[in-house]
C-alpha cells in the first residue's frame, strides 16, 4: 500500500517483447461459422482465433459439453450461461480435429503430413502460420516447418488465399494424422476415434502429496510431438498461444459449492515441505507467464510476473522453461494466488464467496428505473494533465480515456435520463470526442475540482477526481438521489507486458481492504467540512457485491457486442485488487469513493497491436461506449 495513489497497471512501459507470432491488426475481424452438429458451432475469427460456440438447450449443457471439453468436468463453470464459447486449447482432440476440418474443409491429412489451403486473407485478419502450427502440432513454433506444397519455405509476408501448406507428419499432433484403417486416403472426414491420448482429460486431482521437490519428470504424454524430430526450442518462453481464451472458466470457484478438490477444477492443493502450494497442469501451449500469473494471481506488473514465474519453476522443479510439456504440473505457492482460486478453507476464499452469495443476494434488488431515470453517472477518465498514464508510440492513454468518457456522457445525455459528471474537462476540446485515428496529444486537462486544478502532480489529481465524487455523492444524497442509484466508472487503458494478453480486465474494490475513506488536503470546496468515512465490514462487502454485479453487466455487454469486445483473454476478467511487491492494493479511485456501484475499467492492454490497433479506432471507441451504457441499462432494469 506504499503507493496507493498510482493506478500502477497504467505505467510506461515501452519494452516490446520478441513475440514469436504477428498477430495481424484487425478492427472487426471476418468470421467462418460451421454447424457442428446441433446446438454446436465451431467458429473462425480473422483467421487465427478458433473455437467452439455453444447454444445450451436448457438442461442439457452437462452431456453436449462434457463430450467437447477436454476435461469433461469443465461443463460446470459454463451450467449459468446460455451461450459458451471453448477456445479451441480446452477443446477435446475428437473436437479440435472435427473443428479443424469442418472450418478449413479444403484440407486433408496423409502419411506426407496435414495439407491445408489457406482460406482467409483480407486488410481485418489473416492465418498465421503460428496459429496453424499450434492447432496442427500444440506448438505454434512449429512454424517453421510448414512447406509450400512446392517444397520451398513460407514467403515472407502473410499467407494469401490458395496457398498451400504442407506440415510434415512427423510433427502432427497424434489426433491430427491420418486415421488408421484409412490407408492413404487423403480425405480428413474419416470419423475420428475418441482420442486415447486424451491427456488433457487426465483428472486434475491426483496431487502428489509427497515431500519431494526433486524434478519429478513429467508425466508422458502422447500430446507430446514426435520427439525424435523435435526441431530446437523456442526462443522464448514456451509455445505462447495465439489463441485468446476468452471463456477462461471464471473462476476456480466457479460455482461455490465444493468444487475445490473436484476434477472441474482447474487446481488441486497440495503440500510440500515449502508449505501449502495449488497445482496446476499447464495444457499444450501455455506459458506459465499467461496460463499461470496472469490467469491465478493479481500480479501485473512485468517484473513481478517474472519473479513470481521463476518462483514458480523453482517451487515445480521445472529446469527448462523452453521445455515443458502439456501437462506439466506447475506448483504455485498459495500467498501467491487471488482469493478466488485459494483453497475453500482460506480466510479469504471464504470472503470471497462471502461477497459472491451477496452479490446473488443483492441481484434484482437494484433499484429498478426507466431509462436510467434518477441514476447519477460520475465518469472518470483516468489520466490526463501531466500523467498521460500508459502511451505507444503516439498512443496516449489520456487521450483515449478521455475521448471514451465524452462518448459515454454523450451517449447517457442523449439517449437517457441519467445525469452524468465527469471528473476532468480538456479545456481545448471540451467534451468533444476524436474521430479520427490520430489525437494530438496535449495537457490542458484539468480536474473540475473548484478552483479548478490544472493536473501538475499525478497523485493529487488522483486524490481530487474521488474527492470530487464524493462530494457528488454527498449533494445527490442530500437532494435525494438514493445511494443505490450513483455509478463511478474510472476509463483506463492497461499495459500489462505481455503481447499474448488482451482485453478488459474490471476492478472492483475488495472489501477486505476499505476501511477510512481519505480526503487530501487543500483548499478546495470539494474539501471543505468533509465529514470523517470509515467502511464497517458489512458496508465494505455490500460495495464490493455491488460493483461486482455492475462488473459482470459490462463483462456481458463487451462480449454481447458484435462483434464481441475481448475481456480478459487470461482468466477472470473481473478483479478486485491488483498485487505488488509491497501486498494487495485497491487503486485510490475505488478505495476511498463512496459512490456504491464502482469500478475501473481498464478496457485493452497497449502491448496487444490487435487491441492497441481497436484503441485507436473511433468506431470500437464508440461500440465500446455504447457497451457500458447498455451495461448500465440492464443493471437498473
Ligand atoms: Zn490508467
Amino acid at each position: 500500500m506504499s503507493s496507493p495513489f498510482a493506478v500502477t497497471t497504467c505505467r510506461l512501459w515501452f519494452c516490446v517483447l520478441c513475440a514469436v507470432c504477428a498477430v495481424r491488426a484487425a478492427a472487426d475481424p471476418p468470421e467462418t461459422r460451421v454447424e457442428l452438429e446441433p446446438y454446436v458451432t465451431a467458429v473462425l475469427q480473422g483467421g487465427v482465433k478458433l473455437y467452439v460456440e455453444c447454444a445450451l438447450p436448457s438442461g442439457d449443457g452437462r452431456e453436449i459439453l462434457g463430450r467437447l471439453m477436454a476435461n469433461s468436468g469443465d461443463w460446470r463453470f459454463f451450467l449459468d450461461r446460455s451461450m459458451v464459447r471453448i477456445p479451441y486449447s480446452r477443446l477435446n482432440p475428437a473436437t479440435q480435429r472435427r473443428a479443424l476440418q469442418a472450418l478449413f474443409s479444403q484440407d486433408s491429412v496423409d502419411v506426407r503430413g496435414w495439407r491445408h489451403v489457406v482460406t482467409v486473407d483480407g486488410p481485418d485478419g489473416a492465418e498465421s502460420p503460428f496459429a496453424l502450427a499450434e492447432w496442427l502440432t500444440g506448438r505454434g513454433t512449429h512454424a517453421s516447418q510448414f512447406r509450400l506444397e512446392n517444397g520451398s519455405g513460407l514467403p515472407e509476408g502473410p499467407l494469401r488465399k490458395g496457398m498451400v501448406l504442407i506440415m510434415p507428419y512427423a510433427f502432427l499432433l497424434p489426433h491430427m494424422r491420418p486415421v488408421a484403417g484409412s490407408g492413404d486416403s487423403p480425405q480428413v472426414s474419416a470419423p475420428v476415434p475418441q482420442a486415447s491420448h486424451d491427456v488433457a482429460s487426465v483428472p486434475l486431482n491426483d496431487v502428489k502429496q509427497n515431500e519431494s521437490e526433486s524434478e519429478g519428470s513429467p508425466p508422458a504424454t502422447a500430446d507430446k510431438p514426435n520427439s525424435s524430430a523435435e526441431p530446437p526450442p523456442p526462443p522464448v518462453e514456451e509455445a505462447v498461444s495465439t489463441e485468446p481464451d476468452t471463456t477462461a472458466p471464471q473462476s476456480a470457484g466457479g460455482e461455490s459449492s465444493g468444487l475445490s478438490s473436484s476434477s472441474g477444477n482447474l487446481l488441486t492443493y497440495g503440500q510440500d515441505k515449502k508449505g501449502r502450494y495449488a497445482e496446476y497442469r499447464l495444457q499444450s501451449g501455455e506459458s506459465l507467464y499467461t496460463a499461470v500469473v496472469i490467469r491465478f494471481t493479481d500480479i501485473r506488473e512485468h517484473k513481478e510476473i517474472l519473479k513470481a514465474c521463476d518462483e514458480i519453476m523453482r517451487r515445480s522443479g521445472i529446469r527448462d522453461i523452453n521445455r515443458m510439456p502439456a501437462g506439466q504440473r506447475v506448483r504455485i505457492p498459495l500467498d501467491m494466488l487471488s482469493a478466488e482460486y485459494l483453497p475453500e478453507d482460506a480466510p479469504q476464499r471464504q470472503e470471497f464467496e462471502e461477497v459472491r452469495q451477496k452479490a446473488r443476494a443483492l441481484r434484482g434488488k437494484t433499484p429498478r428505473t426507466r431509462n436510467l431515470k434518477g441514476v447519477v453517472v460520475v465518469i472518470d477518465p483516468g489520466h490526463g494533465g501531466v500523467d498521460p498514464g500508459t502511451k505507444w508510440g503516439d498512443l496516449y492513454e489520456d487521450e483515449v480515456v478521455y475521448d471514451m468518457a465524452c462518448r459515454l456522457k454523450e451517449i447517457l445525455e442523449t439517449r437517457s435520463a441519467a445525469k452524468t459528471y465527469m471528473t476532468m474537462l480538456d479545456e481545448s476540446q471540451q467534451y468533444v470526442p476524436v474521430s479520427s485515428r490520430k489525437f494530438s496529444h496535449d495537457s490542458d486537462e484539468y480536474v473540475l475540482v473548484t478552483p479548478k486544478y490544472h493536473n501538475t502532480d499525478k497523485d493529487k489529481s488522483v486524490q481530487l477526481r474521488s474527492a470530487r465524487a464524493n462530494y457528488i455523492y454527498r449533494q445527490e444524497l442530500k437532494a435525494g438521489t438514493p445511494a443505490e442509484k450513483m455509478v463511478f466508472v474510472s476509463i483506463h487503458v492497461d499495459s500489462i507486458q505481455n503481447p499474448q494478453v488482451r482485453g478488459t480486465t474490471v476492478y472492483v474494490p475488495a472489501a477486505r481492504l476499505l476501511g477510512a475513506v481519505r480526503t487530501p488536503s487543500g483548499s478546495f470546496k470539494e474539501l471543505k467540512d468533509v465529514p470523517a468515512a470509515h467502511f464497517s465490514r458489512d458496508q465494505a462487502q455490500t460495495h464490493e457485491a455491488m460493483s461486482r454485479n455492475l462488473a459482470e453487466q459490462i463483462v456481458l455487454a463487451l462480449r454481447k457486442s458484435a462483434p464481441p469486445i475481448a475481456t480478459l483473454s487470461h482468466g477472470d476478467p473481473v478483479r478486485n485488487t491488483i498485487r505488488n511487491e509491497k501486498g494487495n492494493f485497491v487503486p485510490w479511485v475505488l478505495k476511498h469513493n463512496l459512490i456504491p456501484n464502482r469500478v475501473l475499467v481498464e478496457t485493452a492492454n497497449i502491448q496487444n497491436a490487435v487491441d492497441r490497433s481497436l484503441l485507436s479506432d473511433p468506431v470500437w471507441r464508440q461500440r465500446y461506449a455504447e457497451a457500458l451504457y447498455t451495461a448500465l441499462c440492464r443493471y437498473f432494469e
